[in-house]
């Protein structure tokens, strides 16, 4: 079959490897109809992210039809079924997915023993995403082998296009969990750093928990107005101070919940001088993650307020003013989604057209323009926002 895989630094190619097959009981095959490229996947283009191996297959953010079902998938799966594969692998089964907690299974991770090491104690299994989450081959490719595939799927009812429903599987409950997890009042001004797609559905999920205020940052004028659109106020923070601005929305106050959509690599420019530094400090590998926008949401955050992080870190950070946010009492949410909690909740959304997240899909392609896509991609060429594959 023809897959995307991982040659090392920006060198994405569309190769041809061999079909998956089912290995254990509770795998099913899929042939996938569509998938997409997620932000997080450019850290693993930069090559910011440890253990990744040339030969890796990418992609966390796919759907498509059951071909094949192992003997343990039991009748909760079967061939011609359609299914949404969130990006976190679960067996369903454990301590931490009855808790629902999903993206920290203890079972998935099929390479605990490395990923104890380096994190105290494992997470769960991902797709495409490095050796420390599994290595399990992603599914930017024309079949998917999907591990413990009686759990971890979403079905989809007939009569939704895979573009209404694809970001079930990441981009969409990542952005809700994120506000979610902010715990909403209808006081509330969220203010979310990054326009790009879980900026983009973290906006529209804030409006819909009936935040007061929703307000959004970045530069890029495709991003903001696509922002807008969605019921943000916007700040760009080439063009304005995001910290005076902020503080002028909210009565000098600060906004009460502050989501951090950026993640480990955030902007860098000559306006922001710590930027300047984290960089710097990046290249000789003495920081893995540049943490401006974190630093700047402890600043302006109203003290007891929310500070909460859905993109991707990946290692240490440098500069943190700890003192800062002790002293102001915030509280920290993080973490990988835990998908399947929240999937009947929004498919629901999705089919009473509560919200339509194909909205942020700007660019379509067959997976042989992959490998330019991921360029497209990170250099925002063409106004690009989101990018879906079809294999
Ligand atoms: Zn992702
Ligand atoms: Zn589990």
């Amino acid at each position: 079959m023809k897959a995307l895989v991982w040659h090392g630094k920006e060198d994405i190619r569309c190769d041809r490897v061999s079909d998956p097959e089912i290995e254990e009981p509770r795998d099913a095959i899929i042939k996938v109809t569509s998938c997409a490229i997620c932000g997080s996947d450019l850290h693993l283009f930069h090559n910011f992210i440890p253990a990744m191996l040339p030969g890796d297959i990418m992609g966390h953010e796919m759907m498509g039809e059951v071909v094949e079902v192992g003997s343990g998938v039991n009748g909760h799966l079967k061939k011609g079924d359609r299914i949404v594969v969130p990006f976190t692998i679960f067996c369903g089964e454990c301590d931490q997915c009855k808790a629902g907690n999903y993206s920290v299974c203890e079972r998935s991770n099929r390479k605990k023993e490395m990923a104890d090491k380096v994190f105290g104690h494992a997470t769960a299994g991902l797709f495409g995403y490095s050796h420390l989450t599994g290595g399990y081959p992603g599914g930017q490719a024309e079949y998917l082998r999907v591990p413990f595939a009686d759990t971890t799927h979403i079905k989809i009812p007939d009569g939704l296009t895979d573009e209404q429903v694809l970001f079930l599987g990441d981009i969409f409950p990542t952005g809700w969990q994120a506000v979610k997890q902010c715990d909403i009042q209808p006081t509330d001004t969220v203010a979310i750093w990054g326009c790009g797609p879980v900026g983009q559905m973290a906006i529209r999920s804030a409006v819909l928990l009936g935040a007061e205020q929703v307000i959004a940052i970045d530069y890029l004028p495709e991003r903001l107005s696509m922002a807008e659109a969605g019921g943000a106020t916007t700040i760009n923070f080439k063009q304005e101070s995001v910290i005076e601005r902020l503080n002028d929305l909210t009565d000098g106050k600060g906004p009460e919940k502050c989501l951090d959509a950026t993640g480990m690599e955030s902007h860098v420019s000559f306006s922001q001088p710590d930027t300047i530094y984290d960089r710097a400090k990046q290249m000789v590998m003495m920081e893995s993650d540049r943490p401006h926008v974190l630093r700047e949401m402890i600043y302006v955050c109203r003290p007891a307020g929310v500070i909460s992080i859905p993109g991707v870190y990946s290692g240490l950070i440098d500069k943190m003013p700890m003192g800062i946010a002790m002293n102001k009492g915030l509280t920290f949410k993080m973490g990988q989604t835990h998908v399947n909690r929240w999937s009947d909740d929004l498919l629901n959304r999705i089919a009473e057209n509560q919200i339509d997240p194909s909205f942020v899909i700007t660019h379509t392609a067959s997976l042989e323009d992959g490998p330019e896509m991921y360029n497209v991609f990170r250099d925002k060429r063409d106004s690009c926002v989101k990018v879906v594959l079809k294999p």
